[in-house]
């Protein structure tokens, strides 16, 4: 029987693409939502870097279900705002999760900065908490913001992020292109070593 992994995100994009990301990798896993399982309390996201804001919500969905999970965290740096939004990219604007006032606020605060000094990077940690252990990995992709949005695909930042050497933003990409650059991508390939360790352990 497949093991169970639980995604422990509430973002219909992010739990899409973690999703696509674990089938491609063909694990005989089963992977559930947070809507799979009863009593995930939201955690409050107060650590200082993305890596340490993973572990919390991994642990809260081990603790809560019982069950491995994996969690991510992750953002948008911007170079002239010294890394900023960072681990606040969700709520840069103020309210959880607005990704279009998050995105005009980002615009207007970077709208006098010169295209060779748009640079930025999406970080990306993924946690996996686990009955008696714990890994964590990050992933990360550099690019450069545009003036304006281009595209429809992606989510958040992403009609303004354009990376390194590529002339698409992240939304004007398929899923799969994305994917090959991104930063959840990156991380999940980090981590699949120890999710094929995780699935192995069924047929043990
Ligand atoms: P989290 O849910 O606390 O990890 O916050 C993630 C936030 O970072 C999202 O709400 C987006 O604003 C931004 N973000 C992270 N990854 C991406 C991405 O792949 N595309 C666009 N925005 C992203």
């Amino acid at each position: 029987m497949a093991v169970e992994l639980l995604l422990a995100t509430s973002s219909v994009h992010k739990l899409t693409e973690m999703r696509r990301l674990i089938m491609a990798a063909g694990l005989e896993l089963t992977v559930l939502g947070l809507s799979d399982v009863a009593g995930y309390p939201e955690p409050v996201e107060d650590g200082d870097s993305f890596v340490d804001n993973a572990i919390i919500k991994a642990q809260t969905g081990l603790a809560a279900s019982g069950l491995p999970t994996l969690a991510d965290d992750s953002g948008l740096c911007v170079d002239v705002l010294n890394g900023m939004p960072g681990v606040r990219s969700a709520r840069w604007a103020g309210g959880h999760g607005d990704d279009q006032e998050n995105l005009d606020l980002l615009l207007r605060q970077i709208d006098d900065v010169a295209p060779n000094r748009r640079g930025a990077h999406y970080s990306c940690a993924m946690a996996l908490a686990m009955p008696g252990g714990l890994e964590a990995v990050e992933g990360q992709i550099d690019g450069r913001l545009l003036m304006s949005r281009r595209g429809t695909g992606g989510f958040g930042y992403d009609p303004i992020f354009v990376p390194s050497s590529q002339d698409l933003t992240f939304a004007e990409m398929t899923a799969e292109q994305k994917d090959a650059f991104s930063h959840r991508g990156r991380a999940l390939r980090a981590i699949m070593p120890a999710l094929a360790l995780l699935a192995a352990t069924a047929s043990n």
